[in-house]
């Protein structure tokens, strides 16, 4: 099918005044980089995204869904297909269980309904003012729940994790079928992700949350959110562009307690702040790539080959490339 004609069909669909052509990516990513997308959609609601996912299959284009954009970089020439912004904003409160006594309720478990493309920090500062334990550390996450979830993301000091509150998740594949898996899921998609690779979308989630004060809850969140704003930069800036390395690799290594951390092998294999056109390792984190201006996607790209580069000649590793890189291939 021609361009014209998917475009046509996409418009029709999705409306006419929805759906862009040669839309700048850079417009919708933490970095600030990227080409344009040639079809572009934003979901507002859960059948939206629904339904302009398995249009993209039936019209056979590549299709990808952004979330908040905090781990994507697109290339200089930008992505040959379509991309779904998950603007699903939706989030209540599902369902709630505890004791009645002396006539009065006391709630122990409350059960929070959100959509995949609801803003990860406004759900916490709802369950924080609620009373609600268990997403408490994310508060300063950048980003939405679905994209959250594919990068299992977390507040590192404490081992916390987002998905370590969800109680269900509900996925719609290429095929059409709609289903409610849990957790155990995650381990088989999370990492060789068919979720990242967009045959399967996360249209929405439950999670399962204890009652607690509310004061020691700001007390974590804040804690969190302090440390986020202190060792994350927080301009333009590509977040976490390396995994970590398998035990099995640290324990070969010389590093104090066959430590895993990019960011540990990256400050230490001599390449600490380096640049390369507006693309710099960050001097809070060496994880995170700031663009100081006008970076290219290409300025990005040589800078992890010059960071794989460095830490392999200095440790005899390969670290992997975590960000999700994007329309490098066509
Ligand atoms: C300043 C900064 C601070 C950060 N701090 C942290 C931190 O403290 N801890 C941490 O773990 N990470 C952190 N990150 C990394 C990143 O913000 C998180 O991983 C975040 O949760 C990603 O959410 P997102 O919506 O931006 O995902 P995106 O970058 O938009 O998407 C991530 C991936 O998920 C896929 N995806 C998104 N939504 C869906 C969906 N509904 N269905 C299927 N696939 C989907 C996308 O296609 C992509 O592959 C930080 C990043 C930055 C820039």
């Amino acid at each position: 099918m021609k361009q014209d004609s998917i475009l046509k069909e996409l418009k029709q669909e999705l409306g006419a005044h929805r759906v862009k052509s040669n839309e700048p990516m850079r417009n919708h990513t933490s970095c600030k980089i990227g080409g344009m997308a040639i079809y572009y959609f934003e979901a507002e609601t859960a059948t939206d995204l629904m339904k302009a996912f398995l249009l993209s299959y039936k019209l056979h284009i590549p299709v990808y869904i952004l979330g908040g954009g905090s781990t994507v970089l697109f290339s200089d020439k930008g992505f040959n297909g379509f991309v779904i912004k998950n603007n699903t904003r939706k989030f209540d409160i599902f369902g709630m269980s505890g004791k009645i006594a002396n006539r009065k309720l006391s709630v122990d478990k409350t059960i929070l309904y959100a959509e995949s493309g609801v803003l990860t920090n406004q759900v916490v500062r709802f369950s924080i003012e609620h009373g609600f334990s268990g997403l408490e550390y994310q508060l300063g996450l950048p980003g939405t729940i679905g994209g959250a979830i594919v990068m299992n993301a977390g507040y590192f000091p404490r081992n916390v994790y987002l998905k370590d509150a969800l109680f269900k998740i509900k996925i719609l594949n290429c095929q059409g079928e709609l289903k409610e898996v849990d957790t155990t899921y995650l381990a088989t998609t999370i990492g060789k992700s068919k979720l990242a690779s967009c045959e399967e979308i996360i249209v929405s989630v439950t999670f399962i949350l204890e009652a607690k004060d509310k004061a020691q809850l700001w007390e974590r969140g804040n804690e969190a959110s302090a440390y986020r704003a202190t060792y994350y930069p927080n301009g333009m800036s590509l977040g976490l562009a390396f995994g970590d390395i398998s035990i099995a690799d640290a324990m070969k290594i010389p590093t104090p307690q066959s430590i895993t951390s990019a960011d540990f092998l990256i400050k230490n294999a001599g390449i600490k702040k380096k640049q390369i056109g507006d693309a710099m390792i960050s001097s809070l984190h060496s994880n995170f790539i700031t663009n100081n201006g006008n970076a290219t996607a290409l300025d990005v790209m040589n800078l992890f080959e010059e960071i794989k580069q460095s830490v392999k000649t200095k440790f005899g590793v390969s670290l992997p490339i975590q960000s999700n890189v994007i329309g490098f291939n066509e």
